[in-house]
């Protein structure tokens, strides 16, 4: 962050209802500023298909650029049907791999926390998933997704899973410092029992822990985890695991939460800070796609970018008692019994985008 009171956050709202989210998350942000005395200079750019139709690129030097100056990026969501075949070199979707690639994002949070009145919005059974209050912290620049040699033959395949020991320490220092702002408990999942790669995971985990010895560690195999995550979710704070591990485990525990359309997440870049909350230069998206199914139909749930804006004002910049207002208006709001089409129960009254961003906004500055 450049100072406590101006910040230069760039807004890519992508394709889809990224658009439409993140027009709402906006307006979050701007009230935000009026009630604490924040300046948010926020900037737009195009990204994904929309520039694709601009440049004939996904991701414009111009869209970079602006990326870097900032303090902070609000992403939508890339994707978009005309350009889906799987088959073409340039596709909108790249465009996420370049930033975190540019950008250095190495480490992505996504919090799962089930509020109350949505507990029956989950597929599980509601008394599962009642409580729910978990982060899943997962490195992302590393492993077998980036791995060489990489080798694709007719008839063989090749892929190399990969981590240094400076990889594992960086991501781990992140899971534990964020443990420390939570219930201190985290959760390394692994597959030591197979996997040269995990077995360096756990070692070099459990020298990091021994510098936060406030902090409980347990050590879980992935299959393990990814049946105690669905059977007993409360029981688990911080989950570290790494890039592909982290990938499944996170889509699986977005079932908890009942809708994409409320689940945020931050991936944070290397920056001068190592810490959480004393702010670091970071990407917020919702965990959701650019949903053509329902694009330009005003019926997207934008809270998932709302809540993502609230950790951009948490992570990259120190805002905690703004990011705690965001989130606590979201609750207000969802306790009135608002509700977008995807969270609402069969026969329920529901609220379009823009009356969803509006009442947050309301719950916000207390009208
Ligand atoms: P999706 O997340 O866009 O949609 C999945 C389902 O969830 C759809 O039925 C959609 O209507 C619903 N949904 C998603 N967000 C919602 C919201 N906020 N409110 C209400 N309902 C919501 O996934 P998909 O359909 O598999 O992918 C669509 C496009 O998005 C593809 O091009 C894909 O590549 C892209 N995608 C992009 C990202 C990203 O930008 N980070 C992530 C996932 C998918």
């Amino acid at each position: 962050m450049t100072t406590r009171t101006t910040c230069r956050i760039a807004v890519l709202p992508g394709d889809g209802i990224g658009v439409e989210v993140i027009a709402e998350a906006e307006k979050v942000l701007w009230a935000v500023g009026e009630r604490f005395g924040h300046r948010f200079v926020m900037e737009r750019a195009l990204v994904g298909g929309a520039a694709m139709d601009a440049t004939g690129e996904p991701l414009p030097e111009t869209t970079l650029a602006l990326c870097k100056a900032a303090d902070a990026v609000l992403f939508g969501a890339v994707g978009d049907p005309r350009y889906d075949d799987p088959q073409a070199a340039v596709r909108p979707e790249q465009a996420l791999l370049g930033l975190r690639k540019e950008l250095g994002l190495f480490a992505n949070l996504r919090p799962v926390w089930v509020h109350p009145a949505l507990a029956a919005a989950s597929p599980l059974r509601p008394e599962l998933v009642q409580g729910t209050d978990l982060i899943v912290v997962r490195e992302l620049t590393g492993g077998i997704y980036f791995g060489q040699p990489r080798v694709e033959g007719r008839r063989r395949a090749v892929d190399t899973m990969t981590y240094t020991c400076g990889e594992v320490e960086r991501i781990a220092h992140v899971a534990f410092r964020m443990a420390r702002q939570r219930r201190r408990k985290v959760t390394s999942v692994d597959k030591a029992n197979v996997l040269a790669c995990s077995r360096l995971w756990r070692s070099v985990v459990a020298e990091v822990a021994r510098g936060y010895p406030d902090v409980q560690l347990e050590h879980m195999l992935v299959d393990a985890a990814a049946m105690h995550l669905l059977r007993r979710p409360r029981d688990f704070d911080v989950v570290l695991t790494e890039n592909m591990f982290g990938d499944i485990l996170s889509d699986e525990t977005s079932v908890l939460a009942g809708s994409m359309g409320m689940l945020p997440s931050a991936s944070l870049g290397t920056g001068p800070s190592a810490s959480p909350g004393e702010g670091r230069f970071g990407l917020y998206e919702p965990v959701h796609g650019s949903a053509p199914d329902i694009a330009g139909q005003g019926i997207a749930n934008p809270l998932a970018a709302i809540l993502s804006a609230a950790l951009l004002l948490r992570y990259s910049l120190g805002l905690e008692a703004e990011a705690q207002a965001v989130e606590a208006a979201v609750s207000r709001v969802l306790d009135a019994g608002h509700r977008t089409p995807d969270i609402a129960a069969p026969g329920q009254a529901t609220v379009s985008t823009q009356q969803m961003g509006a009442l947050v906004v309301e719950a916000l500055v207390g009208r």
